[in-house]
């Protein structure tokens, strides 16, 4: 079986590891999103690819989700006492060896599907990583301050630093002159299943959906595309999701969000237990709409939350089946 899914940070991550668990025997393609890559120190970071490769990998610091596993920050202590900052976002030790590696590989000239491919060779992660682009495509945030004057800042200013404020909009610069990065529309073409993980609506998978031809393909592939809701009940299951939802004027609930998808993308979507009760408003949307627990407690249980996605996915068939 080819399972292709999209990913952001820590929801896509954390899901993967259930899909791998739950499907040890499928080929499986992962279209990672770039929107929150940010050059820092002259190194190119890409926190959601690293976080499914580390994850996957084995590297991942547990309790947080996200960065390595036993990390040390004397480089950004060195960095401190120079004052030189942002000091909103530390890069640790052995993650900076990541970086160094990445542009020195972009520098030499190699697109980053080529570099995340070389440091997944590391990894090992059970999945092909692919970003969604190689081409810079970076969300922003719009935000109006108190004497009505609009800015935009970098998505990961906006979520680091500010600790996502009320925003106006969501941009993805540069984002329409993107291409899709090689193997992500053959990912997206040849899948026997699609998944949409419980990954941020907005910002992970937006940004992913926001480069031109992947919304197109996922909403012109025969295999089903089911989705897992982030939402459960009122409030994301961690995180500030709820933020840019509103910023995109959708509800909190995991309804809204399979609307928000709507039918063109999703043919089955899966909601919390909790939200029984709006499963007949995602089937009106003309999603199929399953009530299970969807809480990653751990391995089992996120295991279990992807056999119930692929189930799904394998009720609403194949046309050519
Ligand atoms: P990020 O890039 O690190 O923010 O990660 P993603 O975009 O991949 O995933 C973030 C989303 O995962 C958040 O909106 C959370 O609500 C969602 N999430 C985290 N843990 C769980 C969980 O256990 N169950 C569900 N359903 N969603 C979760
Ligand atoms: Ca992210």
């Amino acid at each position: 079986m080819r399972i292709t899914a999209l990913a952001g940070g820590v929801g896509g991550a954390r899901f993967l590891r259930g899909v791998l668990a739950a499907a040890p025997e499928a080929d499986v393609a992962v279209v990672g999103n770039v929107g929150d890559d940010i050059t820092l120190h002259g190194l190119r970071v890409c926190p959601d690819l690293d976080t499914v490769m580390y994850t996957l990998g084995g590297g991942i610091h547990e309790g947080q989700g996200w960065g390595r596993a036993g990390e040390t920050f004397s480089v950004a202590a060195e960095l401190a006492e120079y004052g030189v900052g942002p000091d909103w976002f530390t890069l640790g030790d052995r993650d900076i060896a990541t970086h160094l590696v990445r542009t020195q590989m972009l520098d030499a000239g190699y697109p980053l599907s080529a570099v995340t491919e070389a440091l997944c060779a590391r990894w090992k992660p059970g999945v092909r990583l692919i970003p969604a682009t190689d081409d810079r495509a970076e969300t922003h945030v719009v935000l109006v301050d108190e004497e009505g004057n609009r800015r935009a800042v970098h998505f990961q200013e906006y979520w680091v630093r500010m600790h996502a404020p009320k925003a106006e909009a969501i941009t993805f610069v540069g984002a329409e002159k993107a291409q899709p990065a090689p193997g992500v529309m053959d990912a997206i073409a040849g899948a026997d299943v699609v998944l949409f993980p419980p990954s941020n609506p907005v910002v992970s998978i937006g940004a992913i959906l926001a480069v031109p031809g992947i919304r197109e393909a996922l909403a012109a592939t025969s295999a089903p595309v089911v989705g897992l809701s982030p939402i459960i009940g009122s409030a994301p299951v961690r995180g500030m999701a709820d933020k840019v939802l509103a910023a995109v004027g959708v509800e909190t609930s995991a309804a809204a969000v399979a609307e928000y998808y709507g039918a063109d993308l999703l043919d089955g979507w899966l909601i919390d237990e909790k939200d029984a009760a709006q499963r007949d408003r995602v089937e009106a949307a003309g999603i199929r709409c399953r009530a299970v627990p969807l809480l990653m407690r751990d391995l089992d249980a996120t295991a279990t939350m992807a056999r119930a996605a692929l189930e799904l996915a394998t009720e609403l068939g194949r046309p050519d089946d």
